[in-house]
């Protein structure tokens, strides 16, 4: 396979900028250059959404089953190359190699799920009041798609977008994070192997403001979708308002995990830890807040507190590790800062200190007791590996207190009683609830958030409809 990591990609040809100018990509674990990357100025940038507008014009009359076939193509490629998609990821984020691993095998996922439901963008015919008339509802692509991924899942975050815009039959520019752009490129190489036709997708690297603004600006960009940070989004959608821009925004996430007195916690454990500690806890879906029934908070605690300290923290690239290092010293330090604050305002710390590890960003796993909503961990996204506990008396208070947040992205409950946790999750103001379950990403799945968490859904069915548009047409015979 042809690739060139340190080049973009536009119009089916790999390019650098004009003017030179490029950024680093650092191995988090080991700060190791892995290679310097373009930074794509307004002009470069105007010609990839032209280019992806051009495509345009001959990706959506294409038949869908064609479509179809080119997405199947890049899952079967990115199943092909997974140990050298993995290390990519591993080398430029951080997490695990199994997990990369398993990052691969779902992005491939949405790729041929998506094969399959691009065959299935069906209309409507809708009866009229006039015998006279025929209501026709038909789906069209919505057009160009800009699509603005963040460092945490590479891969998974860009897949889950390009999947569904190239199904319904868009086309992309896509702009990944800047820790993490080799994965994407390595996508783009993935699609330029499936021979897809130049300018369906493009990817962009280079200063986050001006292709964000570039995109956002362009009335030929139909739509932009976003996963990131909470706060971008919302500048986001001050910026859509100048072209009536429709998007799509999973944003952070605050989860809350329900811990009922008649939870099996044996059992739990396996999850709970993929819950928490997956990918370092760097996950919008990851548990932020344990909410623990009283009468087993002291088994609880002693519990994730054992399992917790099994977990190997270290460079991801070994395959022993558990737990790699965190994507960089800023978000250690907000990390700990997350902590210093807690314990300064009564929290109790449950596992010893930290072992010390080679690499100043791996954490090892904390627990902490006896938070209260006056923390700082109460309400912002920890996005490291540390576990927070708080308990409650009855179902009431657990709802009350996981509704707390300006987040509504995931919430997850343990409990045998399955009637009470539906009647419980049906009152949690959150977009998916797992219910003794914290695998809750799958792609027949609608993933999104509620409040402050965003709007739109990706994967499954209504992950479609985000790229298309309706028409209708009133027909008199
Ligand atoms: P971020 O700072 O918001 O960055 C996300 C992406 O937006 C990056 O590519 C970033 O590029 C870009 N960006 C920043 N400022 C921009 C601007 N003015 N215009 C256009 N693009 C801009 O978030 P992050 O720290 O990378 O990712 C972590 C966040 O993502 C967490 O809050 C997490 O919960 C959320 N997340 C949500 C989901 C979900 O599905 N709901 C999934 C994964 C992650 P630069 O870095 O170059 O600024």
């Amino acid at each position: 396979m042809e690739k060139n990591p340190s080049l973009c990609f536009v119009n089916g040809q790999w390019v650098g900028s004009r003017s030179g100018a490029s950024s680093d990509v650092r191995n988090p674990a080991t700060n190791a250059l892995l290679a310097t990357v373009p930074a794509l100025e307004e002009q470069e940038v105007d010609q990839a959404i032209a280019a992806a507008h051009q495509a345009f014009l001959n990706w959506r009359s294409r038949p869908a089953r064609e479509r179809a076939n080119f997405l199947r193509k890049i899952g079967d490629l990115l199943l092909l190359h997974q140990d050298a998609c993995a290390h990519t990821i591993t080398a430029e984020q951080g997490k695990p190699l199994k997990e990369s691993r398993g990052e691969v095998v779902y992005a491939a996922n949405y790729f041929s799920w998506f094969a399959e439901e691009a065959l299935r963008v069906y209309g409507d015919i809708i009866p009229a009041d006039d015998p006279s008339k025929r209501i026709f509802v038909m789906k069209h692509p919505i057009g160009v798609v800009g699509a603005i991924t963040p460092w945490n899942f590479p891969l998974a975050m860009l897949a889950r977008k390009l999947a569904a815009a190239l199904a319904a039959g868009c086309t992309c520019v896509a702009k990944p994070a800047p820790e993490t752009p080799l994965t994407a490129l390595f996508l783009a190489s993935v699609c330029e192997e499936a021979q897809l036709p130049a300018g369906v997708v493009n990817i962009l690297t280079g200063d986050a403001e001006l292709i964000g603004a570039r995109l956002m600006q362009s009335d030929l960009v139909k739509k932009v979708t976003f996963t990131g940070s909470t706060e971008v989004g919302k500048l986001l959608i001050r910026q859509s308002a100048d072209t009536v821009k429709k998007l799509t925004l999973e944003l952070g996430g605050n989860a809350p995990c329900i811990i009922f007195d008649d939870a099996d916690l044996m059992r739990a454990m396996d999850g709970i830890l993929f819950g928490k500690y997956r990918n370092a806890g760097q996950t919008c879906v990851c548990i932020n807040r344990f909410l623990v029934h009283e009468a087993i908070a002291a088994d609880f605690s002693r519990l994730l507190c054992e399992h917790s300290k099994q977990l190997r923290v270290g460079n991801g690239a070994d395959e022993s590790t558990d737990i790699g290092p965190l994507i960089s010293d800023v978000a250690v330090e907000k990390v700990q800062n997350l902590v210093t604050d807690a314990l300064s305002h009564g929290a109790v710390r449950l596992t010893d200190s930290p072992s010390a590890t080679t690499n100043s960003r791996c954490m090892s796993p904390i627990v902490l007791g006896k938070i209260s909503p006056s923390m700082k961990i109460w309400s912002e996204e920890i996005f490291g590996p540390v576990s927070t506990i708080t308990t409650f008396s009855n179902d009431r208070e657990a709802i009350d207190r996981a509704n707390d947040t300006c987040y509504g992205l995931a919430a997850y409950i343990y409990s045998g009683d399955l009637s009470r946790a539906l009647r419980v999750g049906e009152q949690l103001e959150f977009g998916m609830v797992g219910i003794n379950d914290t695998a809750i990403s799958a792609v027949q799945a609608p993933f999104g958030g509620i409040k402050q968490s965003g709007f739109g859904r990706e994967g499954s069915r209504y992950g479609l409809d985000e790229y298309l548009t309706l028409q209708y047409m009133s027909v008199r015979g």
